[in-house]
């Protein structure tokens, strides 16, 4: 059962909430006061709060379900967050609420005596004011000015938000940038309910949560009101910056943004929970995604707001004061150098993210109760911590997913100016070592240097999810689904990690270390071997060649690729280009990323997919309306056949670089002919727009159980099929291909995805077509080798291991590879299947 520690002030107070909690939860519940500080006399209790006592009160309350500490007022967090550093390794996680004291705990203590998880219990507590602010009614929010209603206005006007996506951080950040040039008082509401909030506020301008279609009553007040009211209006009719959308389409519905996933392994936690650190020699489990073996120091990146800051004694407040101020200069002038460099590496849209994080800077949401820490003797470092904590804490509150993902900038922006104060070196490219992470987006594990970085940890994720195959693209070793513990481990301890194995040592005796770096002495030596090679054919020992290329996320690893010796690219996954952006990328854009792969692929084929999001891949600039099961919902040719207009820049795009280079092109998630014949439809218009009539091939990734078993009536309308068994084994298996705990349904070559896999060659071979295979299995050398056995020509794998496929191929008979390949068709299991191409290896 998870416990509650209550921390307050006053030790009565403490004592008064944990009797009034036990009122309705009963008495089994291990439900601890921890108030006051220590002192002589107990006839006359001294307000405070103390770590020691929150320390035993979390121990006696802890179970292996974990403790939530609820609290009341500023410094009771900070001893609560010194607690934990305190614990000697606890044996269940801590988590840390920011939940209102008294109905916060009795709320939590009736989820926990009912047998709730930590999570749940969490999230009782949050939620616990809902009900009181139901019956009051009185439509206050967290950040609504209660003055603010009462405040004269000199000017006023009714705005329409008509951008796609509403008032998020980017356009926000230009409203208050606005707002702020003038020498007004400017408030803003949503048309028809909700009190005014602050325009100099980007976090209270985002909590409006206002959307496509809404109304906002923008007042202002003082000498230079009309015009900060006539700017905004200007501002509005551009769509706050973003262009409008005349029409509420589809894509200005709120995105579809999966709540995060149900945790997997051991758990993942929130960015308030705090893991105690794992023992030194303790073993972590979890599931290898990319080979090699790699020892070096943890590195935490994306952690939020990293560790809470050290604890010194505050300077005069003045002081404190100043030194926030220099630390607000330096992280400004950071986030305007990072803009910069993102800017010349993917364009203003990208970097325009860095306008928000700067508006952060300037936040009353989160300098006013950084001041008053200060004032009440907080350290500038500690101050500026808090205050970023509340700000996350609102928006993780919010209703709308995209907006609730905003939490993530503040605590970015948080860790900046803690860093600057307490002079830390902040992560963004330093990252080196081995990276730990709760989950690595595809951007983080894309702005990795793979120089200094070792190897990559994750507490969630699985071997095909998408910041998996970026691992083995960059060549590092990883893995994923390491659950809760791994995010305890503190920067510096020394990790040894087994991409092989699936797991992380932490602080590894010597023993160990020596037996680890042989190993990974061994590796490098095998690697080195294949390396050298890696530039001749892969042709088997029997003369058959088979092709082998890389799959690329990112215009600027094709060069790597060739340096590897892939022999071309089987899959360009075009997403990269549309990733993590509000605004779709242009024919012109498209085209010229495309044609720099080509350029660098020197007369190499480049196989491009067509856009394949929706599911894992959501994107801002395309808004989708939420789905029960997305992996089963509106994602590849699906999508873009419900927008056939970004399907046809991207045809006008492809074609114009396959009118100079050998370009092929193929459709992600087909599941009918149908799907096929529209989207040639929309083919043929666009080589109607271009005038472009030069050849060129389109195939289909086979991926849907569907496509394979109806490859014979598929294959007479398409030119190539490229089997994508990442998503083949998914629907194959029924086992989503995110989550860690599915793992052995998911690992390959499963017989029945072997099966399909058959079936698709015969029916291409029927009709004189080629077959490729871009998922994962190709890049597993034992797999490799079955794969060609069944008659696959073409195998395109992350880049880092297309010299050790080559070199496998070149050790087997194509014969002997088809006796085996035919043999584990009839196996019971993965490992029996790869079992037997091993032995021939
Ligand atoms: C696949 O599903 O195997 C594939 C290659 O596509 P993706 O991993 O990009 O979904
Ligand atoms: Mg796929």
């Amino acid at each position: 059962m998870v416990g509650i520690v209550v921390v307050s002030h006053s030790a009565m107070l403490a004592e008064g909430v944990v009797r009034l909690a036990r009122e309705m939860a009963g008495e089994e519940l291990a439900l601890e006061p921890a108030g006051g500080i220590e002192d002589d006399d107990p006839a006359h209790p001294v307000l405070g709060t103390d770590a020691d006592r929150v320390r035993s009160a979390i121990e006696r309350a802890m179970s292996p379900d974990g403790v939530l500490v609820l609290m009341d007022l500023g410094s009771a967090l900070m001893s609560a967050e010194f607690a934990v550093e305190l614990l000697d390794g606890a044996a269940g996680p801590v988590r840390l609420s920011a939940a209102p004291l008294v109905e916060g705990t009795v709320a939590a203590a009736v989820a926990a005596s009912a047998g709730a998880s930590l999570e749940e219990v969490a999230a009782e507590a949050r939620g616990a004011l809902a009900m009181k602010a139901g019956q009051i009614s009185d439509g206050v929010d967290a950040t609504a000015d209660s003055e603010a209603d009462v405040l004269p206005s000199d000017a006023s006007a009714e705005l329409e938000v008509r951008n796609a996506i509403g008032l998020h951080a980017r356009p926000a950040a230009r409203f208050v940038e606005t707002a702020r040039r003038f020498d007004a008082d400017v408030r803003v509401a949503k048309a028809g309910g909700g009190n005014p909030v602050r325009a100099g506020s980007l976090t209270n301008l985002v909590a409006l949560g206002a959307r496509f279609g809404d109304s906002l009553v923008v007042t202002a007040s003082g000498a230079e009101a009309e015009a900060a009211v006539r700017a905004l209006q200007e501002l509005a009719q551009s769509g706050f910056g973003d262009g409008v959308t005349s029409e509420p389409t589809p894509a200005a519905q709120p995105r579809a943004v999966a709540e995060p996933r149900p945790v997997a392994a051991g758990g993942a936690v929130a960015e308030a929970e705090v893991v105690p650190p794992p023992a030194p020699g303790a073993v972590l489990s979890g599931v290898a995604a990319s080979g090699g073996v790699a020892i070096g120091p943890a590195h935490r990146i994306g952690g939020g707001l990293g560790e809470v800051p050290a604890d010194r004694a505050a300077d005069d407040p003045e002081t404190e004061r100043r030194r926030l101020d220099h630390a607000l200069d330096a992280a400004r002038a950071g986030i305007e150098h990072d803009r910069g460099v993102v800017a010349a590496r993917a364009g203003d849209a990208d970097a325009a993210i860095f306008d928000a994080h700067a508006a952060l800077l300037d936040d009353d949401a989160l300098l006013e109760p950084a001041h008053a820490a200060i004032s009440a003797g907080a350290t500038a470092e500690r101050a500026w911590y808090g205050a970023a904590q509340e700000v996350a804490a609102i928006y993780r509150g919010l209703d709308e997913p995209l907006l609730r993902e905003r939490a993530t900038d503040v605590l970015d922006v948080g860790r900046r100016v803690v860093d600057a104060v307490t002079g830390a070196e902040s992560a963004g490219g330093a990252a080196a070592g081995v990276i730990i992470a709760d989950e690595l987006t595809p951007a983080d594990a894309a702005a990795l240097d793979p120089e200094r970085v070792l190897a990559i940890a994750t507490a969630r994720g699985s071997p095909t999810a998408h910041a998996a195959i970026l691992s083995r693209a960059l060549g590092l070793p990883a893995v994923v689904g390491l659950g809760a513990p791994v995010l305890g481990v503190a920067d510096g301890t020394i990790l040894l990690l087994d991409g092989e194995a699936g797991t992380v040592t932490v602080d590894p005796p010597p023993e160990v270390m020596t037996a680890a770096a042989a190993a990974r002495e061994r590796l490098a030596a095998h690697r080195a071997a294949a390396l050298k090679h890696a530039h001749e054919p892969a042709v088997t020992r029997d003369g058959v060649r088979i092709e082998v290329f890389a799959n690329l996320g990112a215009a600027g690893e094709a060069a790597r690729a060739v340096e590897l010796g892939a022999e071309g690219v089987g899959l360009l996954r075009t997403e990269f280009l549309f990733l993590g952006r509000d605004m779709l990328p242009d024919e012109d854009e498209q085209a010229d990323t495309l044609r720099r792969i080509a350029v660098a692929l020197d007369g190499r084929p480049l196989v491009v997919r067509t856009l394949d999001a929706g599911a894992d891949k959501p994107l801002p600039a395309l808004p989708m309306p939420p789905e029960e099961n997305p992996f089963l919902g509106v994602r590849g040719i699906r999508l873009t056949l419900e927008r056939p207009d970004v399907l046809a820049t991207q045809f006008r795009a492809i074609l114009r670089v396959a009118a100079e280079y050998p370009v092929k092109t193929m459709l992600p998630m087909v599941a009918t002919l149908d799907e096929i014949l529209a989207a040639r439809a929309v083919l043929a218009e666009a080589r109607a727009q271009t005038g472009i009539d030069a050849p060129m091939e389109l195939g289909i990734m086979v991926e849907v159980p569907a496509a394979a078993l109806g490859a014979e009536r598929l294959a007479r309308h398409v030119d190539f099929f490229s089997l994508g068994t990442n998503d083949l084994t998914q629907y194959t298996m029924a086992a989503e291909r995110g989550d860690a705990r599915l793992a052995a349904l998911l690992a390959g070559p499963q017989p029945a995805v072997l099966r399909l896999v058959r079936a698709t060659v015969e029916a291409a071979a029927a009709h004189g077509r080629w077959v490729g295979v871009c998922g994962e299995l190709a890049g597993d050398p034992a797999a490799a080798v079955l794969l060609a056995g069944l008659g696959v020509t073409e195998l395109s794998m992350a880049t880092g291991l297309v010299p050790g496929v080559k070199a496998a191929l070149r050790e087997v008979e194509l014969a002997q590879a088809r006796s085996a390949a035919l043999a584990a068709l009839d196996t019971d299991s993965a490992d029996a299947a790869r079992r037997l191409a091993l032995e021939l290896l």
